[in-house]
């Protein structure tokens, strides 16, 4: 199943857009509904707010008076633990339990709507971030004339929220609502039929994204770091303590006139950890399956037809979004080349020329993209030495590794 974040800062329309995504197919978890749900009558986390914060939380009714609670908690940090330490689970559980029931009943697409997300630090938890964008204005005056907020209260909440930018750096999809509600729908509608579904699709089919067969090259492009943060910390949520190192490497990471395709490196301790059954498990959840048939790297330089430069290899789902990821060990040679290359050309623009050089002098020969990679090989071999005496004179050493590299 398709797992999505919905935010959106407050009075943005993140309700309508899940309204809408409901509609089409989707299941549903609203985090503010099952945060209400899990203080109702009768429920156990109800009996341990009133033991920690006694009956003045509670109203002549019995029921919990949230305002008063809301009151005790706010700008009293262990206070604020406390409650979320008794609510969070319960939470968490409900929210694990539905998708888990959705996923069982064969539905494609799990929607968390989740106003926090950002606030949370949560984007890397779900397969795609899907943001409503509403410019604060406009949402102040819906929040004031459809809700009856006063607003200064509506200026003052979205304060405290995230900022717009925040919000924006995580999003896989920036749905804009500042037009009319028939526009917003038209514009889900439109997510739904040319994202989310063949996102869904690939995901269930393990079906890696398709990269153009032609070898297109492309001018740098601002995005490209973007993209490949908010892949990056998939990774390293769906690997935590599997992976060691996570790191955008190849031309879109220099950043250099290159193919659209956002490749990655996942440093593992040892490769057999690579192999093992969570990381095989986690990155096929995560929509990155493995393809079994390239098990090296070309050694580089000196070491070549020396050395196996072993790695595993895996490509995204997402058809929107190619990634490669490389898996290599820590401190490997082929781990520490992939850094040292990327570092490389980001430094040296006479680099970044003579690479861009070779690549449209093998783009005119007509190669396809499959043909592409193994005809570069010659330009590595050649700038080997190059490479290796700027990481001497520069005292380089690959980042994000731990401890000393000894290169
Ligand atoms: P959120 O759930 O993000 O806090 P809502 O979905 O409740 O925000 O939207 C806030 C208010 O704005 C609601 O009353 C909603 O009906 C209204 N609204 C949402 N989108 C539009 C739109 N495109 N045009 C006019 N009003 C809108």
């Amino acid at each position: 199943m398709l797992h999505i974040g919905l935010t959106g800062g407050i009075g943005s329309g993140k309700s309508s857009v899940s309204r809408r995504l409901a509609e089409l197919g989707a299941v549903i978890v609203d985090a503010d509904v099952l945060a209400r749900e899990v203080v109702e009558p009768g429920q156990p986390a109800l009996e341990q707010i009133r033991e920690r914060f006694g009956d003045a939380v509670f109203g002549a009714d019995g029921a919990l008076d949230r305002p008063a609670l809301g009151r005790v908690v706010f700008g009293d940090p262990q206070a604020l633990a406390a409650l979320e330490g008794i609510t969070h689970p319960a939470i968490w559980r409900r929210t694990a339990q539905t998708f888990a029931a959705a996923r069982a009943s064969g539905t494609r697409v799990g929607v968390h709507d989740m106003p926090l997300l950002v606030e949370k630090g949560m984007a890397g938890e779900y397969h795609l971030v899907v943001v409503v964008d509403t410019d604060e204005d406009t949402r102040v005056r819906r929040l004031v004339e459809d809700r009856g907020m006063p607003e200064a209260e509506a200026r003052s909440r979205i304060a405290a929220q995230a900022t717009d930018a925040q919000r924006r750096a995580v999003a896989d999809v920036l749905l804009d609502n500042n037009g009319t509600p028939d526009d917003l729908v038209a514009a889900v509608d439109r997510v739904w039929r040319e994202r989310l579904v063949p996102c869904a699709d690939h995901l269930a089919d393990e079906v890696p994204a398709r990269a153009p067969q032609d070898l297109v090259l492309e001018e740098p492009d601002p995005e490209w770091a973007a993209t490949a943060a908010r892949v990056m910390a998939r990774l390293r949520h769906r690997l935590e303590g599997l992976a060691v190192t996570v790191d955008h490497i190849g031309s879109t990471a220099v950043p250099m006139y290159a193919k659209p395709i956002i490749d990655l490196q996942v440093g593992v301790a040892s490769l057999e950890d690579a192999d093992s059954a969570p990381f095989v498990q986690a990155v096929r959840e995560g929509g990155w399956p493995r393809i079994e048939a390239i098990t090296e790297d070309t050694p580089k330089g000196a070491n070549r037809g020396r050395q196996r430069w072993a790695k595993r290899y895996h490509l995204g789902t997402d058809p929107a979004v190619p990634v490669h990821v490389h898996v290599r060990e820590v401190g490997s040679p082929g781990w520490r080349w992939a850094l040292l290359l990327r570092d490389w050309l980001s430094a040296e623009p006479g680099a970044r020329a003579d690479y861009r050089a070779e690549k449209e002098r093998l783009a005119a020969a007509g190669l396809r993209r499959a043909e592409y990679a193994a005809a570069k090989e010659p330009w590595f071999d050649s700038v080997h030495e190059r490479v290796e005496a700027w990481a001497c004179e520069t005292g380089w050493s690959p980042s994000g590794a731990p401890g000393p590299t000894g290169a």
